[in-house]
């Protein structure tokens, strides 16, 4: 089980992370390091797998009419769809969660940011009108890919009428 931490300060704004203690390790400084914001492998596959099946889309860019701090790793415009490809270790994915074990009740309360930061990300984007899809970097791309056409043609069908079309709108 996790150890057990003090429950983190919350603020509208979300939890206060205190500052990062020094990397325990060069392999911890390296998960540090690591932590890149786009063009992650899982990313570029997911993008591949959409381009090839003829998706056009935006990278990393803040859907339109939200907060401009929070950008989405793949836009699909038209559809108003914003999808993110969640680290496993940075989103707490269920099946590959870990936590360091140096420094770990730092770590608890980080990753607990992140995660409620995804959750007011997704209620933001929800509230201007995008659906928020978020895929885990484990996931095999054809099959995020087809998660990704499902609210595609969920959203093309409610927009017209129950007539799904071939491909979003607002290609480029
Ligand atoms: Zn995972």
């Amino acid at each position: 089980m996790l150890a057990r931490v003090e429950e983190p300060a919350r603020t509208p704004r979300g939890i206060v992370v205190p500052p990062a203690p020094p990397a325990s390790s060069p392999a911890a400084a390296r998960t540090m390091r690591a932590n890149r914001r786009r063009d992650t492998a899982p990313e570029l596959a997911v993008r591949r797998e959409l381009w090839r099946r003829g998706h056009r889309y935006l990278v990393d860019v803040t859907p339109p009419g939200t907060d401009r701090r929070r950008r989405a790793d793949v836009v699909l415009r038209g559809a108003r769809v914003a999808v993110f490809v969640d680290g496993c270790f940075w989103h707490s994915c269920p099946q590959h969660l870990h936590l360091p074990k140096a420094n770990r009740a730092w770590w608890e309360v980080k990753l607990a940011s992140i995660t409620e930061r995804d959750a007011r990300t997704d209620t933001a984007l929800s509230a201007a009108g995008w659906l928020p899809l978020r895929v885990w970097e484990h996931e095999p791309p054809a099959a995020a890919v087809d998660r990704i056409e499902a609210a595609l043609a969920a959203r093309a069908g409610r927009r017209r009428g129950g007539r799904p079309v071939a491909g979003p709108a607002g290609e480029r």
